[in-house]
């Protein structure tokens, strides 16, 4: 199984000809609510090729929280441990768009940072009997190493995604990594380099892995991945097929939820295959619009990635 402990955010999406400036009001001419938030994105790929799976979660009691929770359960995950609080909402996005695509977007993540420790106690038995729990940035990082601390501890394969990152990162979370998976953005917040192609990806990957991490994987959008690991100790690049790209947003998520069902379902195909074909579901999650909705089904999947 996979076990993810993470975050929800309610996307709360207005689309408008322009972006407001400050002290203005003006019309979008579309809303809608989508869910989000890296955690439970990367759960729901993973759910959605077949994974059995549980989130490890904090919403407010809400209404917002109850449709999380509902979402969840009609993407066949345990909702067991996604806990709500009286004490905050539940994390939302809000978010701006122009008909250029430029955005603008205030998060509050509310409820995720409540997430605690005796939360990750009462799941202890799931996370111990899971085989790849997954966690990022987007709870607070006290939660997130003791959650790597319970995986490692009982030999859990622990894939990180340090998002959003942070540049002083604690250097446990390289050593608690079994998987270390990053975007460029990412890559250059943490090792202070330019990260624009898959030879900056190489340079960035052999610093990241220097830190300690088993595996390191880049991510380079259109370009694929880039990968090194303790076998593999010179960088490899994966691309991946050209597509005619609608929305990106989310395919990162898509592609971490899709590597750790790989690696919990299929753990002896070598990495490089496990990163093709974790692109192949990321590049299909691109070709349509918004972020859980266009993540691809088992069923809708060629069989060969199977
Ligand atoms: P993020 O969504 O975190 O910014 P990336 O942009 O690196 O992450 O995308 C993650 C993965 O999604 C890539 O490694 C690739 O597999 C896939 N992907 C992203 N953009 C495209 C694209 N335009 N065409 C094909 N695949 C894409």
């Amino acid at each position: 199984a996979v076990v993810v402990v993470g975050s929800c955010m309610t996307d709360l999406v207005s689309l408008t000809s322009r972006l407001p400036k400050t002290g203005e009001t003006i019309h979008g001419h579309k809303f809608f609510i989508g869910f989000g938030g890296k955690g439970a994105n990367q759960c729901v790929q993973a759910a959605r090729l077949g994974a059995k799976t549980s989130m490890v979660c904090k919403v407010g009691k809400d209404s917002f929280g109850n449709d999380y929770i509902e979402n969840l359960k009609q993407n066949d995950i345990s909702t067991e441990f996604a806990y709500q609080t009286q004490d905050a909402a539940t994390g939302t996005a809000s978010i701006i768009v122009n008909n250029e695509g430029q955005n603008i977007i205030v998060i509050v993540a509310g409820a995720n940072l409540l997430l605690n420790t005796e939360d990750l106690k009462k799941a202890a038995r799931t996370i111990s009997r899971a085989k790849v729990m997954i966690c990022q940035l987007e709870i607070t990082p006290e939660t997130s190493l003791e959650a790597l601390m319970m995986a490692h501890s009982n030999g859990v394969k622990t894939l990180f995604n340090p998002a959003p990152a942070v540049a002083d990162l604690d250097p446990r979370f390289y050593t608690l990594s079994d998987v270390f998976c990053c975007n460029e953005t990412e890559a250059e917040i943490l090792t202070g380099l330019k990260v624009h192609s898959p030879a900056d990806a190489s340079r960035a990957a052999q610093l990241l892995k220097g830190r300690g991490c088993r595996v390191v994987i880049v991510t380079l959008g259109a370009e694929g991945c880039v990968t090194l690991s303790e076998t593999e100790p010179t960088p490899k690049h994966i691309p991946t097929e050209k597509v005619k790209a609608v929305d990106t947003t989310g395919a990162g998520d898509s592609f971490v939820g899709a590597l750790a069902f790989y690696l919990a379902y299929y753990p002896n195909l070598p990495l490089e295959e496990m990163l093709k074909r974790s692109n192949s579901i990321a590049a299909v999650s691109v070709q349509s619009a918004g972020t859980q909705s266009s993540y691809p089904y088992k069923k809708d999947l060629p069989l060969d990635l199977f």
